[in-house]
This record gives C-alpha cells, structure tokens and sequence, in this order.
C-alpha cells in the first residue's frame, strides 16, 4: 500500500517498530499527521504474554504468549554464556503429528505471520532487558509448513535497522518436508539446518513421525546431502532416544551408518515425557553409550543440556493444559 510518502520513512518506521514502539505516536519523529494516516490504515501486532515461568537453577524464561486473536504460543528463553537464544514458534499448534510432541496433540489452528515470529523475539528482549543473540525456530509448529512467513521473518530479524541478527546465529529445525528442505537450500543462506531425525528405520520412523510416509528416510538424506552441497554449511540432525524405541546400540551404529560422510553434528535429546504418550526416557548410562558409539565412529555428538528443569515442560504443554483450562 502506498501512502505517498519518501521511502526514508518506510525505514524510519521499521525500526520504530524494532525498537519496540507500540503505538504510531511513540513515533516521534514522524509528523503528527502521518502518524495519524498510520493509524487509520495499518495497527501494531498486539501480543501479550498470558504466564511467565522463571527457572531458578538457570534463568531460563518459558512464556506462554496470547496472540491478538485469542490464540496461545510458547517462546523460550534460555540464557548461555555467550548470551540469549529464544526458541520460537512459527505456528499455532502443528499438523504433524509426531508422536512424542505436545504441539500436535490438537493439529494445527494456523500459521504465525512473520511479524508474530518476530516479535517473540522482541518480547523477550523487552522482558531480559538484554539484546538476543540466536534464535532457534524449534518451538511449536513446523516452520517449513509456514515457508514464505518464515523465509520473511529471516529477513526481517536480519535487517540491520531492525534486531540485526545474522543468519549463522539463525537455527531451523524441521521434521523433514523434503521438497521446502530443497528450496531453502537453493535459497543458500547461512542459517543452521536442523533435522529432526529420531529414527534409523522407515517402519520406527514411520510411526513415531507420520511424515516419513510421505518422505522416507533416503529421500530425507538425499535432500540434506543437497542443503549441504549447496550451502556449505553443517546440518545438525536431532535425535530423540526414547527408552526400548531407538535407543540401542545397533541404533547408534545404524546411525552413524546413514550419517556416514556427512558434513554434520549429531544432537541426542532424552525424550519428555508427554501426558498423552508412554514413551519412557532413556536412562543416562544408555544415553551416554549411544553418544560414544557415534564418537568412535567419528561424530561430533553431544547430549543436549536440559535448561530449566525446574519449570520443565515439552514443547506445547503449556499451551495445550491453558486450552484444557479454557474448555472446562
Ligand atoms: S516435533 Fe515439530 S514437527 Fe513434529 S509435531 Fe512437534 S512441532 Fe510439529
């Protein structure tokens, strides 16, 4: 939409916005009457945060945010040496139904706009009082089903008048939709691929992770081996070990068999548990036998370190027990 107005003020406005101004008249240097055109034809996302959960064994922030339309997402906190990652949503709830997620417990409601997954960064910069460093869009829904909003959002937390935050402090995560996994490698930006892999197997796969009927196993490494051609950049492959499911040692070897030559980082993650499932985490002794298997075998493998385990939930719980809360 065109207001007739010099192209400057299109800047000056953007980063207004990323400075965390609410309302067209906190614009100040913008005329009066401009902010009034503003206002009659634009508004400013309204997103609040509904609960806040603060860990006292390591400052992690969990919220629960309420969207302008009633919806509810979460947006992680977590805060490391060399400064704060946030975990963001990229939709309301997630069509893909992997077993061991909270997300995908009610399907999916819809996907966020780019500026909603935006300002979840913001909002948690506001609420630190601290600059963010990395995002990782490993929240509630499947970025890759929301890829123009994501592709956008990249963009703008990018922008050098806006959050400024380089595409190699950037993760995405997906669990995997072949055909977006190839576009985004033609794509060829520098963010960290992550792949939610979970299983050596198309048949475990297969039922732990429905996708994997649509894009098996070897199509899924295929388009990886591309993102990597393409990109040069490492992928990290995520694993989640559910006790008795994935998590023996020829699942460890048949691992590093799939993974064999491949520019990547291996990422085990004990499962959590979710009401709703009867997956049971593996013990540490197990875990950390898994993860040396893929060390011989040459890996770079490591146990993600479980941050807030005071206020822990899986991803989506707290969304799903405030639905649970509103229905009753
Ligand atoms: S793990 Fe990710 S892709 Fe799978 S259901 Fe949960 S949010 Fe969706």
């Amino acid at each position: 939409m065109s207001l007739g107005e010099p192209k400057f003020r299109a800047k000056q406005i953007f980063s207004w916005v990323w400075r965390g101004a609410r309302d067209f008249d906190e614009m100040t240097d913008i005329s009066k009457s401009l902010r009034a055109k503003l206002a009659e034809k634009f508004y400013t996302e309204n997103i609040k945060i509904q609960e806040k959960f603060v860990s006292g064994i390591d400052e992690t922030r969990k919220y629960l945010l309420k969207l302008e339309d009633g919806n509810f997402i979460e947006t992680v906190a977590m805060k490391y040496n060399h400064g704060i990652t946030v975990c963001v949503s990229s939709q309301v709830g997630c069509r893909m139904g992997c077993a061991f997620c909270a997300s995908t417990k009610a399907g999916m409601v819809r996907s966020l706009s780019a500026g909603e997954i935006a300002a979840q960064v913001l909002i948690v910069s506001e609420d630190m009082g601290e600059r963010v460093s990395n995002i990782v869009v490993m929240g509630i829904g499947e970025p890759l089903d929301n890829y123009d909003n994501l592709l956008k959002f990249l963009k703008i937390v990018g922008h050098p008048d806006g959050l400024n935050i380089g595409q190699r402090h950037i993760t995405v995560s997906t669990c995997g939709i072949v055909p977006k996994i190839r576009a985004l490698a033609d794509e060829k930006l520098q963010i960290t691929l992550s792949i939610s892999l979970h299983a050596v197997d198309d048949k475990t796969r297969s039922d732990i992770m429905p996708i994997n009927r649509k894009y098996n196993i070897a199509e899924l490494l295929d388009a990886c081996r591309y993102y990597i051609d393409r990109t040069n950049r490492r992928i990290s492959f995520e694993y989640t070990l559910i006790a008795g499911v994935n998590d023996s040692a020829q699942n460890a070897r048949d691992l590093g068999g799939l993974l064999k030559g491949m520019l990547c980082h291996i990422n085990l993650i004990p499962v959590n548990s979710v009401s709703e499932t009867d997956f049971v985490r593996s013990d540490a002794a197990r875990v950390e036998k898994f993860r040396k298997i893929l060390e011989n075998m040459g890996f770079a493998a490591t146990v993600r370190r479980r941050m807030g385990a005071d206020i822990d939930a899986a991803c989506g719980q707290l969304r799903r027990e405030r639905i649970k809360k509103e229905a009753k």
